[in-house]
C-alpha cells in the first residue's frame, strides 16, 4: 500500500505557514514504513528537534482506480478516520530554503499514525465533518472538511491522474491551522465529531 498526502488544503493553515494557495492540490507521499497503527507510541526521532503534529482526515481506498472523475470518486472509498502527518519542521524548513525535496521531513518511519476506521455511511455528509486533536487533554486543532480548499472527491480525482489507486491506499487530506510541536511524554487524542479514533503517546 501507499500513502498519498495533500499539503496546503485549508486556507488558515496556508496563512500560518506563510505559504501560497495553489490551483491544484499539492501532493506528496509517505511509504508503507511511515504507517503507525493501533495507538502504538510514536518514538521521537534523533534527527529532529522540531516534530510537529498535523491532524488530518484520512480516507482508505477500497478499489483499484486510475484517472477517476470527481463525479465517481465517492465510490472509491467507504471508510474514513483521522491521522497525524508528523513533520520534522526543522528539516523541512532547511530543505525548502535550499529548494530541495523535503521527503525525509515527511516520510520517515512512523510519521503517519492512522486511527480506527469509521464507515463513511456513519456521516450524513463527508464534506461537513468536524475533527479535532487534543494534546494532553487540551484541544489544539479543530477542523471541518467543509473548509477544505480541495474536496475529498477532487483530491481522489487529482491523485489518480498520476498514481493508480489500489485497495488499502490511504490519502491524508491536509491539516487545518493550529499545527505545533510535540514533546516526549505528550498524549495525542484525535476525534471525528465526538468519536475518539486515536489515542497514543510520544515516547
Ligand atoms: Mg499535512
Amino acid at each position: 500500500m501507499k500513502i498519498l498526502a495533500v499539503g496546503m488544503n485549508y486556507s488558515l493553515h496556508v496563512e500560518e505557514m506563510k505559504d501560497i494557495l495553489s490551483s491544484d492540490p499539492i501532493i506528496f507521499t509517505k511509504p508503507e514504513t511511515a504507517l503507525l497503527l493501533n495507538n502504538k507510541p510514536f518514538f521521537y526521532p534523533d534527527f529532529s528537534s522540531e516534530i510537529h503534529y498535523e491532524t488530518e482526515i484520512v480516507v482508505r481506498i477500497n478499489r483499484i482506480g486510475k484517472s477517476i472523475s470527481p463525479r465517481f470518486a465517492h465510490r472509491y472509498y467507504s471508510e474514513i478516520t483521522a491521522g497525524i502527518d508528523f513533520t520534522a519542521r526543522d528539516i523541512q524548513r532547511k530543505c525548502k530554503e535550499k529548494g530541495l525535496p523535503w521527503d525525509i521531513s515527511k516520510a520517515f518511519d512512523n510519521s503517519a499514525p492512522v486511527g480506527r476506521m469509521l464507515a463513511k455511511t456513519d456521516f450524513a455528509d463527508v464534506n461537513r465533518i468536524r475533527f479535532r486533536l487534543d494534546l494532553n487533554g487540551n484541544t489544539v486543532q479543530e477542523g471541518n472538511t467543509a473548509d477544505m480548499i480541495f474536496s475529498i472527491d477532487r483530491i481522489i480525482a487529482h491523485v489518480s491522474e498520476f498514481f493508480t489507486l489500489k485497495t488499502g491506499d490511504l490519502i491524508f487530506t491536509g491539516t487545518p491551522n493550529g499545527v505545533g510541536p510535540v514533546q516526549i511524554g505528550d498524549r495525542l487524542q484525535a476525534y471525528i465529531e465526538n468519536e475518539q479514533v486515536m489515542d497514543f503517546y510520544v515516547r
